[in-house]
């Protein structure tokens, strides 16, 4: 941490405090020329790239992701505040897994588990789309195992 006044790299703490959003505000002391300056240091947490089934990346997108929710809960009894919230914690979970990059299935697949306690039918129509369920008898099986659960 460089001194503003003569550009040391030598200070003292004096004092630390945090900030409810993670920050951590340091008063600090230059050993140099003895100047006081402050400091704040916050994490900087960034959403992992998306990369696709055939290879390509992509920003995380919270629109998109939440459109596509929204189509599969059309006339359903889910809120939109239900569906933001539910991918404000995927994107919370995707900054917590600290990766470069992370497989569009890994959303995919938080995005059905959001879905199945939400509304079962929402579930299933993300299922067949995301899951690409092409026949009956493949959405057969997913509500079989719905039921069961
Ligand atoms: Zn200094």
């Amino acid at each position: 941490m460089k001194c503003p006044f003569c550009r040391s790299d030598d200070s003292r703490v004096l004092d630390t405090s945090h900030d409810k959003r993670g920050g951590t505000r340091r008063r600090r002391e230059c050993k140099v020329c003895q100047e006081r300056f402050s400091t704040y240091e916050r994490a900087i947490l960034d959403t992992p790239l998306i990369v696709k089934q055939d290879g390509r990346q992509e920003e995380f997108d919270r629109d998109k992701l939440i459109r596509g929710i929204q189509i599969s809960c059309d006339k359903r009894p889910v809120s939109a505040t239900d569906i933001k919230r539910l991918v404000g914690n995927i994107e919370v979970n995707l900054q917590e897994m600290a990766e470069i990059e992370v497989s569009s299935r890994v959303v995919g697949d938080m995005v059905i588990a959001g879905l199945k306690e939400l509304d079962e039918v929402a579930y299933i129509r993300y299922a067949i789309v995301y899951l690409g369920l092409e026949d009956l008898g493949s959405i057969q099986d997913e509500i079989d195992t719905l039921l069961e659960n």
